[in-house]
């Protein structure tokens, strides 16, 4: 069985048991990928269940710095997180309620600490929001009936898609693999059920005694990152400038994309110079806000309330946050991916050319390719990358430089500050054709017309490639192959590391030969 039906079937297998526990002590919100306090399911019932019986609500962040390394979590996202977990806190604080924040040393300790502290506080009932890598659905399996055997109940609900997994099949009763079906009966399943787009309300606040009764847990302060996952003092400043944590900083910026960005949309997404993407993946993936509040917005502000028809930058948004649900139903259906394999088997023996010095170099922005560099170097030093770059970058090196994208994928999620497994590895198997796109794999991106069609006067190049700066419209995009060599060489800007017409030739082979060998 796939991990999530051992979760279903945990939460059946336990729900008369379940049912009958009383609620006493406190109940408790365990807090994971779901960093705020509005429109957050769990949460809500959370706070429901435990202002029924008249006992406080205490909230929690349970981790491992494992669970860091096992996800890799880049140290900009840690750092995020646990600057979102201040903020977190002063809210809750504000509604009488403790966000309890506490680092455990392993991984598969977890567990037992959260029930060790459920019997310390008293507390008899246990809500969380589903997550769905593997590991953790096997985890919370275990959980539902540890905490059962225990005398307690937990709770773990969909939340994180507009639609949760496993609510759409195609008509033949299977579930979609590709985006295009799955998307039309993603809006149809909404339409039909508009409940799914339901705003679920913060917490109320806490009994008066709950402050006296819980005192130390209002003094917990947020731990430090994991060693390995501290910021130097100029990272600190240059990703804190750029990141602020927190729910409210994501309602800002959806409010100020929908007033002045989703329009034009539709025409701006593709232009990684123009900052006319919302810029919220860093919000979605930590949770800071739910998708169910950028799709209910979205559609608000459309004439129609649908979300197909009407104004076309709002649909064509609001298509993109879908990818973020397909992605996650595509991991929970096929939970191999999570282990290293290609979504397509059938692509599992291409022959990788392991080439070091390539590798370091796409890492760092040397390719002399510079779309290719400029992309590299915005990841390198914001954490971010636009989308159209990260396909054009994904497509380079495991086609052009015929590189594991795996190794890719890997080191997107250690720099990212908006790293989340699914979206990850689905924009990687697209990208690298092994994954959920029907494009077959002779569909390999010319970085130069990529270049030119989507940063046609060198914008995004000159702002993350400076040695470039002073180059025309037309040279900027190929230096030395348009006549700029002497004015560039100086500036110590590498020649192109490979040949595109050569390298795609050679892709071209190796992608036949491994699918004729699998
Ligand atoms: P907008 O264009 O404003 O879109 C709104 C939201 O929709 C995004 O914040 C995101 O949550 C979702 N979204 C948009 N496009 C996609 C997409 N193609 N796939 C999944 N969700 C999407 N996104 C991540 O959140 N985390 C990742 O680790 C990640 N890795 C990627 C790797 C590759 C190789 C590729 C091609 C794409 C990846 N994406 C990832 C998807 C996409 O690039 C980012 O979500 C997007 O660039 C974020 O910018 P934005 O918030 O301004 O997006």
């Amino acid at each position: 069985p796939r991990p999530i039906e051992d979760l279903v079937a945990a939460l059946e297998q336990t729900a008369d048991a379940r049912g009958k526990v009383t609620v006493k002590g406190a109940v408790v919100h365990w807090f994971k990928m779901d960093l705020r306090c509005n429109d957050n399911r769990a949460l809500a019932l959370a706070s429901e269940k435990a202002k029924e019986a008249g006992v406080p609500l205490i909230c929690m962040y349970i981790v491992s710095p494992q669970d860091y390394e096992a996800h890799l979590r880049s140290p900009v996202r840690v750092d995020f997180m646990l600057r979102t977990l201040q903020v977190l806190q002063e809210d809750l604080a504000k509604l009488d309620i403790p966000l309890y924040v506490e680092m455990v040393e392993k991984r598969k300790k977890v567990p037992d600490r959260i029930l060790e502290l459920m019997e310390e506080w008293g507390a008899s009932h246990l809500f969380a929001n589903m997550e769905y890598e593997v590991d953790e659905l096997r985890r919370e399996a275990h959980m539902v009936h540890d905490l059962s055997e225990n005398g307690k109940a937990f709770e773990v609900v969909h939340d994180t898609c507009v639609v949760p997994p496993g609510r759409l099949h195609s008509g033949s009763g299977n579930q979609y693999a590709v985006y295009s079906p799955w998307f039309r009966s993603w809006v149809a399943h909404i339409h039909e059920n508009l409940d799914l787009l339901e705003l679920y309300e913060p917490p109320g606040k806490n009994p008066e005694d709950a402050r006296k009764k819980f005192k130390k847990l209002f003094d917990c302060k947020i731990p430090d990152a994991p060693k390995n996952k501290q910021l130097s003092q100029e990272e600190k400043k240059r990703f804190r400038a750029l990141w602020p944590p927190g729910e409210h900083a994501a309602t800002d910026r959806l409010a100020k994309f929908c007033e002045e960005k989703i329009g034009k949309y539709k025409e701006k997404r593709n232009i990684p110079s123009d900052d006319g993407t919302s810029s919220l993946s860093v919000h979605l993936s930590s949770g800071t806000i739910s998708a169910r509040t950028c799709v209910r917005t979205a559609r608000n502000r459309n004439k129609t309330k649908k979300l197909d028809g009407g104004i076309e930058g709002i649909q064509t948004w609001i298509s993109e946050v879908a990818w973020r649900d397909f992605y996650k139903h595509v991991l929970v259906h096929w939970p191999f991916v999570c282990m290293n394999k290609p979504f397509k088997p059938e692509y599992s023996n291409i022959s990788w050319s392991y080439d070091e010095d390539h590798f370091q170099r796409w890492c760092e922005g040397r390719t002399g390719f510079p779309i290719v560099d400029a992309a590299m170097r915005q990841l390198n030093h914001v954490g971010y990358m636009h989308n159209r770059c990260r396909m054009i970058v994904a497509s380079f090196l495991s086609k052009d430089l015929l590189i594991d994208w795996r190794k890719g994928e890997r080191y997107f999620m250690e720099h990212l500050v908006d790293g989340d497994f699914a979206s990850n590895n689905g924009g990687w198997g697209f990208s690298a054709s092994v994954g959920v796109d029907p494009q077959p794999y002779f569909r390999i991106f010319n970085p130069l017309l990529q270049s030119e069609k989507f940063d046609p006067e060198g914008e995004y190049i000159r702002k993350w490639v400076p040695e470039l700066k002073d180059l025309d419209d037309k040279e900027i995009h190929d230096p030395y192959g348009r006549g700029a060599k002497d004015k560039v060489k100086k500036t110590g800007y590498p020649e192109q590391i490979v040949e595109h017409k050569e390298v795609r030739d050679r892709a071209l082979s190796a992608y036949k030969e491994g699918i004729e060998s699998g």
